[in-house]
């Protein structure tokens, strides 16, 4: 694993960091060739798909091992993409890796995984609160062989240029238990009646391809009975399973932002004078930010790791809290450490030449997707204060 992980950090830094001022100044659709370029240097470097097992293309590493690549490749905002870890295509393959039939793995996920397509998740919905998914309104209605899906989703990640998205649908209105109401469908975009309406300007930037948010909608869209992933009603279940580990991914590349954000905090307060012979990093305000973003961000990939121990140790539902803790906990770090960094970069800092500025705006989201901070510290709370009610019966 050592040897691993250093042959990651030695491709972040001879093969992304060099692009990573390209990335951060064009739209990604305008540098394909040289994500193209790099993706293929990931393969040829034995690093392509650290979370997939052999068979699909992958180095087979078990979760734990995964959090700490992560970390290495959230050094830069194109590290999760050059390995095809991103988000939502990883959550995607693990879904279908798990929950796929054998047809739809061969359809879907190989492609997937060999980095031909990509991919987009469909729950979030303009007219429902997305803090509570098991009120949705897009249904999905079989008639005959086929399921006919309508309705309308928003923030679907890296929706323009995908080949499938992933949708929640209602397929049970019906059922007693609001979390057994719906069920999760393939639906290519190509369906006719799946239409992409536009992207959504995320913090002043519309974006494009792998970096776009899209507004879909579904107008008696028609998929086979085969597009359904799992068991009818399964589909709230199979999304809370998706994020489970996905909170992990995440919380792992927050920590590798820290990192990065603390190197690039040093090397400016080192080398930028405030008067001949006065750098930055004697000002001993800096040096606290310096000393209390390490401390932030170790706190943070402790906690993170011990959450991934007990997950493997103890499965997903009884580590629900811890997995709430370290998606509240460490975007906060995150941003204070950022904050920081941004502050000792003064003007600089607000410009593309580092990753600071983009991260500041598109991070921000960190405390808002897969559960805002409010609903997962208020099942925290809940868990918590349980234990100190009467017991019933
Ligand atoms: C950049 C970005 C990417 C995204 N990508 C995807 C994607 O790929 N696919 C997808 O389906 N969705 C995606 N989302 C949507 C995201 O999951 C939702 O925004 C999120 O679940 C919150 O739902 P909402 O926006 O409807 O906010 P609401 O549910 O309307 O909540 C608004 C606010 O209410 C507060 N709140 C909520 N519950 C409580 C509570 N219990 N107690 C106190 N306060 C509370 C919170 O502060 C919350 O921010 C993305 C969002 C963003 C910003």
């Amino acid at each position: 694993m050592p040897d691993l992980l250093a042959r990651y950090a030695a491709f972040v830094d001879d093969v992304l960091l060099p692009i990573e001022p390209l990335a951060l100044a064009h739209p990604w659709p305008a540098i394909a060739t040289q994500i193209d370029t790099v993706r293929q240097a990931a393969r040829e470097r034995g690093l392509w798909a650290p979370h997939l097992p052999a068979e699909w293309g992958g180095l087979a590493l078990p979760l734990g091992e995964f959090a700490e690549v992560s970390a290495i490749l959230g050094r830069t905002p194109l590290g999760h993409y050059a390995c095809n870890v991103q988000a939502p295509d990883v959550g995607n393959m693990e879904l279908l890796l798990t929950h796929g039939s054998p047809e739809q793995r061969e359809q879907y996920l190989r492609p997937l995984a060999s980095g031909v397509i990509r991919s987009c998740f469909g729950m979030t919905e303009p007219g429902r609160a997305g803090s509570n998914p098991v009120w949705l309104d897009t249904t999905a209605i079989r008639d005959g062989d086929s399921w006919v899906l309508n309705g309308r989703k928003w923030f679907a990640s890296s929706a323009e240029g995908a080949s499938f998205c992933v949708v929640l649908a209602v397929t049970t209105p019906e059922a007693k238990k609001p979390h057994h109401r719906a069920s999760m469908f393939i639906v290519p975009t190509d369906t006719p009646g799946y239409a992409l309406v536009r992207n959504i300007p995320v913090m002043g930037h519309v974006g494009a391809g792998y970096a776009s948010h899209g507004e879909l909608t579904f107008t008696n869209c028609r998929v086979p009975a085969s597009a359904m992933i799992g068991a009818e009603g399964a589909g709230f279940v199979l999304a809370q399973e998706r994020l489970g580990p996905g909170r992990v991914h995440h919380c792992m590349r927050w920590i590798g932002i820290c990192d990065r954000a603390i190197d690039l905090m040093c090397r400016y307060a080192l080398t930028r004078e405030m008067a001949p012979g006065e750098p930055l990093a004697f000002k001993q305000v800096v040096r606290h930010w310096i000393a209390e973003s390490r401390a932030e961000t170790e706190a943070a990939r402790l906690f993170v790791r011990d959450t991934v121990q007990k997950l493997e140790r103890n499965g997903q539902r009884a580590t629900r809290d811890e997995i709430s803790m370290i998606k509240y906990f460490v975007p906060q770090v995150m941003q204070r450490v950022l904050d920081r960094a941004l502050q000792v970069h003064g003007g600089y800092g607000l410009t593309d030449a580092t990753p600071l500025a983009n991260w500041w705006a598109h991070e921000r989201a960190a405390r808002i997707y897969d559960g805002p901070d409010e609903v997962h510290k208020d099942a925290v709370a809940k868990h918590t204060l349980e234990r100190y009610l009467p017991k019933r019966g």
